[in-house]
């Protein structure tokens, strides 16, 4: 056969250009693409010889071997699988495999987009980020006829016959010279390849063999040979103080560990077993707070492993932070952080998923492949809320420390989803209230209101104890409602998207609508007909002193008028409409360009209808009608105070209580 010297196809050389001149950082990924081709094949040859009804065929036999020699510069990779001949290997190695490479190939117009390399695999022809010269030395069982196909990059490649005494293939690697900044010597160093296959490729089901040196002390020639004689030597040699004579010896070792924690069952797998896999690979100290175990058939099949951590990575609340999972194709990993896998609001958890419907190369269509991602990820979207939501019920303690860890986080993605994710994170809300000493669910909540209450009620404070220091307050808790504290800067947003709660009804019953209110809203009315008829006779009486008093406070506030909602407080400051002083001292601490106007919250003074001052004020109006001057600025000052305000103007505000007490 002569050794004409072929051309890649086209498309082909491209691609080896590319992993030519290769910037990629990760070149490593090289031998995850060459193991992994060794181990289809292997499966190829065995599923060949299940066809052919061939016995003798030992699949636990079947291994796949690494050797390096680091004077000739040569790696091998060898595997006794399916094999190729002269026209399989001009097939498969002289043209961007039918797979897809060439999808992949038609996506990667420039280097920049070299990180894909990473995410999906480019095949055989990673081996030219690290090779200079490629040999494929390969036989199929049962022929008589080896092949070698040889290359020295883009210039093309040659087929000619050759002998080989095992079926299979060895991928023979020139390794390139170390050049400025970069170091091929570590591809040739026994560690840093077992660190590799560790790393991605330690779920391939067959072994993955390299002999490897190491040093051990030297046996004396009366002992007898074996393990225990060695350990003996060295007992021996800690009493003689006297320095063991070492020797080096080679031994094949098994690289991988074949067999991954999640792909055994649920139960054979221990609490243990589950935290020392969530510490080696997800490097926390701490042991997780819950591990999630679940594997789907149908549509798209996997397994996942997941792990919600039990504190938050220092820098979570960050903008650096990246959420993802591990992304595996049945054990070989694919992705170290497969972002779609996970909502935002789940951002939190760690873990990995390993599919048999995904390729090792980006091949089959992407499109097919996003398809898959997108169902797994909506499975395990409702896997990681039921799981929350159980903990929630079962171990209330986990959960809380879940919530202060990451409640933040959930609070947020539900606002920035404008709601919509609605359905799938309300019920894991939880809030501080004034009802109860331990923070409560909407559901809780709602299952506690007292006969009569018609919403949920809220007030923004830095504690229970501090809400009820609120003026509004006292009336609601008088009447034994629960009011929410809402805490964080987003909580009040969140509930305006939120709108309305929908409290689980019995099987018949008419679904509630529970809407969310703010006791300082000035419409947060509990009062019932009559009292409420009452008031407006009152207001309807005062209107003169009323009118008086909102022309003082004229663009401070809207709106002064008398309210029943209060009890030992003489007055309140309340808004109107959508936001309230807390959303405007929120929107105010947000970075803003200076042009922009910020929504303000629409104000209202209201005065306690049943207070003495009221009263007063109406008896020296009656006699001074400027008294309506010094009293404006007096209870609007009292309201801004009892709302954690500075009065606009603290000393007008001394000196009319000063003019007041003399
Ligand atoms: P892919 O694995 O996506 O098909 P590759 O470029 O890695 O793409 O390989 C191209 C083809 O070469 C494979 O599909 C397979 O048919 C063949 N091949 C690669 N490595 C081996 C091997 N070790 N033994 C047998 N065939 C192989």
């Amino acid at each position: 056969m002569p050794t004409q010297v072929k051309q890649f196809q086209a498309e082909s050389k491209r691609l080896l250009d590319l992993m030519i001149h290769s910037i990629y950082t990760h070149k490593e990924i090289f031998l995850r693409e060459l193991i992994s081709n060794a181990s289809d094949a292997m499966d190829k040859r065995y599923y060949n010889a299940m066809q052919s009804g061939e016995t003798g065929l030992d699949r636990s036999e079947l291994e796949i071997g690494l050797a390096a020699d680091k004077e000739a510069r040569i790696l091998v990779v060898s595997d006794a699988g399916c094999g190729m001949d002269a026209a399989e290997l001009e097939d498969n190695l002289g043209i961007i495999a039918k797979s897809g490479s060439l999808e992949f190939k038609k996506g990667l117009e420039s280097a920049e987009d070299i990180d894909v390399i990473g995410q999906f695999g480019v095949g055989f022809y990673a081996a030219f980020m690290v090779a200079d010269e490629i040999t494929v030395l390969t036989r199929k069982p049962g022929a008589d006829k080896a092949y070698r196909w040889h290359s020295v990059g883009a210039d093309g490649y040659t087929i000619e016959e050759a002998a080989k005494a095992e079926p299979g293939t060895e991928i023979i690697l020139h390794i390139k010279p170390n050049a400025e900044e970069e170091n091929y010597d570590e591809f040739l160093e026994s560690y840093r390849l077992r660190e590799l296959v560790k790393r991605y490729s330690d779920y391939i089901r067959y072994p993955i063999r390299m002999d490897v040196e190491s040093s051990r002390p030297k046996t004396k020639p009366d002992t007898a040979s074996g393990a225990d004689a060695a350990d003996e030597v060295l007992l021996d040699g800690a009493d003689a103080a006297e320095e063991p004579e070492w020797e080096t010896y080679t031994e094949r070792q098994t690289l991988n560990s074949m067999s991954p924690l999640w792909k055994k069952h649920k139960s054979e797998i221990t609490a243990e077993e589950y935290e020392a896999f969530y510490k080696d690979n997800f490097h926390d100290y701490e042991p997780p707070l819950k591990s999630i175990h679940s594997s789907t058939e149908g549509l798209s099949s996997y397994t996942a492993l997941l792990f919600i951590p039990s504190q938050a990575p220092y820098n979570y609340y960050h903008k650096d932070y990246e959420k993802g999972l591990k992304l595996y194709a049945s054990g070989v990993l694919i992705m170290e952080k497969c972002k779609d896998l996970l909502p935002d609001c789940f951002s939190f958890v760690r873990g990995l998923v390993d599919s048999q419907d995904l390729s090792l190369n980006i091949s089959r269509e992407m499109l097919q492949q996003d398809r898959q991602l997108k169902n797994i990820a909506k499975h395990l979207e409702k896997k990681i809320k039921s799981e929350l939501k159980a903990l929630m019920e079962d171990d209330r303690e986990k959960y809380e420390k879940f919530w202060k860890a990451f409640g933040l986080q959930l609070k947020f993605a539900l606002y920035q989803s404008f709601g919509m994710q609605r359905e799938l994170l309300a019920d894991l809300l939880l809030f501080q209230s004034t009802g109860s000493e331990k923070p409560v669910s909407l559901k809780e909540y709602a299952a506690a209101m007292p006969e009569g209450q018609k919403a949920i009620y809220y007030a923004g404070a830095a504690s229970p104890e501090k809400l009820r220091t609120l003026p509004q307050a006292e009336k609601f808790t008088d009447k034994g409602y629960s009011i929410l504290c809402l805490t964080d800067d987003v909580d009040e947003f969140l509930l305006k998207v939120l709108r309305d709660y929908e409290p689980e009804t019995a099987e018949g019953e008419e679904q509630k609508h529970l809407a969310f209110r703010s006791i300082a809203d000035a419409a947060a009315d509990i009062a019932d007909t009559e009292e409420k008829e009452e008031l407006a006779a009152q207001i309807e009486e005062h209107k003169a002193v009323l009118e008086a008093l909102q022309e003082k406070l004229a663009g401070k506030v809207s709106e002064v008028t008398l309210t029943n909602k209060l009890k030992s407080h003489a007055v309140c400051l309340s808004t109107k409409g959508d936001i309230s002083l807390e959303m405007e001292r929120v929107m105010q601490q947000q970075p803003h360009a200076g042009d922009v106007p910020i929504a303000k919250a629409e104000k209202v003074l209201e005065i306690n209808a049943a207070s003495p001052v009221l009263s007063k004020l109406r008896e020296k109006y009656a006699a001074d009608p400027s008294a309506a001057d010094t009293y404006a600025e007096l209870l609007y000052g009292q309201a801004l105070l009892l709302e954690g305000f500075q009065p606009d103007d603290p000393a007008a505000f001394c000196a009319a209580v000063a003019s007041l007490m003399a």
